[in-house]
Formats: structure tokens, sequence, C-alpha cells
């Protein structure tokens, strides 16, 4: 289990520890400010994005979307405290009609995207990408407990305007996410590409619920013309969402910037806290045994029309691994014998 390490705290009477100036990839870093009742997670994505995106070759536009994805999934599943996964997903008319990003806990990542290539342009925004159509997250935590998902719409503004959205309208905590993603070149213009990638989560949760009161977005079924119901927000969640907005995307993808440098500079004037962080990894949870499971579960017929020269193949979406099998391999349960290795 990852434990809070209470004795890591930064703060100006102590000065036991000075931030960690070492960088390091694919980890999550959890931190909280505990002046301003602030909790916040920072990721930073290096081989393992780049693992993902590489391995489909995706355009750059369409990584660099993905990627976005792909930060937020982590910023948002690394907090699942049980077993389980957590998936975000869009659906829409968009160029990249349709993405998904599955985190299982407690640090696997995987994902893909579809899209049009026909409709990719130069400098087309990631909000232009997705176009119009939803945003689903879905925290699946096993066989026999319950699946809960949340749904926001996606309007051509970006992930992180959804992110917003979702937080204000489903979970009700003053939420504020920054997504980056960058490309690094190694040795010149014909040398290495590598995908990078960070972003940082920021929540306000004090214990006063009344103090977590949001300003309304919009004024509702008001009639026309009336003013929006503005209500005041609480003066530390001002503080803190003005900080995060100050954090520019060279910071959130700087390899030679420390996490905890990075949130030390933003933070440092309250005082901030990091406890253990959490190495994630690309990796793919798709097997021989569990697509073999799968198409043992499909009719005899279903499993007939997918014979392909001789051979059922099947490939994953996600990893693109091919997985092949002779028919007589994936007969029914009722049908096989013992004999299969
Ligand atoms: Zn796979």
């Amino acid at each position: 289990m990852v434990s809070e390490s209470p004795d890591m705290k930064i703060t100006a009477e102590t000065p036991i520890r000075a931030p960690s100036s070492i960088p390091v990839d694919d980890a999550v870093l959890p931190f909280e400010v505990s002046a301003l009742d602030l909790r916040g997670r920072l990721t930073r994505l290096g081989p393992a994005l780049d693992d993902i995106l590489t391995k489909h070759d995706y355009p750059t536009p369409v990584g660099k979307l993905l990627g976005e994805a792909i930060v937020l999934a982590t910023l948002l599943g690394s907090a699942l405290k049980f077993e389980g996964r957590f998936i975000l997903q869009a659906q829409t008319d968009g160029p990249v009609s349709f993405l998904i990003v599955d985190f299982k806990s407690p640090d696997r990542l995987r994902a893909y995207a579809r899209y049009d290539a026909r409709r990719l342009k130069d400098g087309q925004s990631s909000g232009a990408l997705l176009g119009k159509g939803h945003l689903a997250m879905t925290i699946d935590q096993g066989a026999d407990m319950s699946r809960y998902q949340g749904m926001v719409a996606l309007d051509g503004s970006g992930l992180e305007a959804a992110a917003h959205e979702y937080f204000l309208r489903s979970e009700q905590i003053p939420t504020r996410v920054r997504l980056a993603v960058g490309e690094e070149w190694r040795g010149g213009d014909g040398g290495k590409h590598r995908w990078r990638a960070g972003g940082m989560l920021l929540q306000f949760l004090p214990k006063a619920p009344e103090r977590a009161r949001q300003a309304d977005l919009h004024p509702g079924d008001a009639p026309e013309g009336t003013a929006p119901h503005l209500l005041p927000e609480d003066d530390a969640w001002v503080e803190g969402r003005s900080l995060i907005a100050t954090v520019a995307d060279i910071e959130l993808i700087d390899p030679s910037l420390s996490s905890e440098r990075l949130v030390y500079r933003l933070f440092h004037e309250r005082g901030v806290r990091v406890f253990r962080g959490l190495d994630v990894v690309a990796e793919c949870s798709c097997s021989r045994p569990n697509v073999e499971a799968m198409l043992k579960s499909f009719s005899q017929d279903d499993r007939d029309h997918m014979i392909e020269n001789g051979m059922i193949s099947v490939t994953c979406e996600f990893c693109s691994s091919t997985y092949r099998f002779a028919p007589g391999e994936v007969e029914n349960a009722a049908a096989q014998g013992e004999d299969d290795a």
C-alpha cells in the first residue's frame, strides 16, 4: 500500500528536506496545501506515454489529444483506493470520433483512439479534433461491485474544460486541471522523436462544505436577461485556482524540472506537503487466455464468420497484439475435450 509520509512536510519552519531536484517520469506525485485546504496530484509521463502513442503511430494532433486524455485518466485513476478500473471514453462527431483510456489500479495504463485521417488539419486544437459529443468516466470496481458512470457533454472546448464541467456538475468539488503534451526531439531534426506529457489536478476540499460553493456558470432556466446567480467563491480556492492557472505547458513537460520542484515553485509560500509517489506503466491487460475465453463466449456461427485463411485472428485495439487460433482450438466449452495444451 502507498501510505502518506507526514515527515516529508515542506514548510518554512522545518527546512529539513528540500524538494527533490531529480525528475521522475511515469509517476504521480500527490500533494497537499493544508493552509488553503487544497489537495492535488501532479503527473509526468515519458516512456509510458511514448510507448502507447508510438505503437499506433498516430499523427501528431491525434497523439497530442490522446496524450491529454491519458494524462487526465492518470490523474483521476491514480486516486482509486481499491482494485478496479477508471475508464475515460469520448465519443464524438469530430475527426477523432472515439478515444478510450483504461487505467487499471494501481498503476497500469492503456489507450487508443479512432480517427478519420482525411478530416485532420494542421493546427487543429484538441477541442476541434473532438468536436461535439460526450465524455464518459466509468469507475469499475470489479465483478460484484457497482459500476459508476458520469457523463459530460463535449462542446468543442477540449478535455480540460470538460473535466471542469464534470466536477462542477457531477462531483460538485471545486477542481482545476492542467494538461500538456509535447514532443521531444533528440539529435536534431532527423533525430529520435519522443512523446512527453504532464498534468496537474487541484481540488478544494475544505472541512466545512459550504466553503466549497461555486459560482454557477449558467443562469439555468432564468428568463432571458437575468444576471447569472453568482456566489462569491472562497478566498482559499480563488488563490488555489489562480496559482494552478499560472502553470505553463512547458513546466508540465520539462524533462529537467522535477515534480517536487514544480509543486514547490507554485505553493511554497503556503507550505506544501508531498506524499509518496506512484509509478505508472504502459501495459495492456489482454492475453491469449482472455481472448480465447471471449471467443468461446461467441456462437459457433459467429466464430465461423471470423475464419480467414483457415485461422481466427483477433487484434487487440489497445496494444495491436494479434492472437491467432485454429478454429478447433476455440470450440464451445461443452463441445471441448480435455486435450488442449
Ligand atoms: Zn492488448
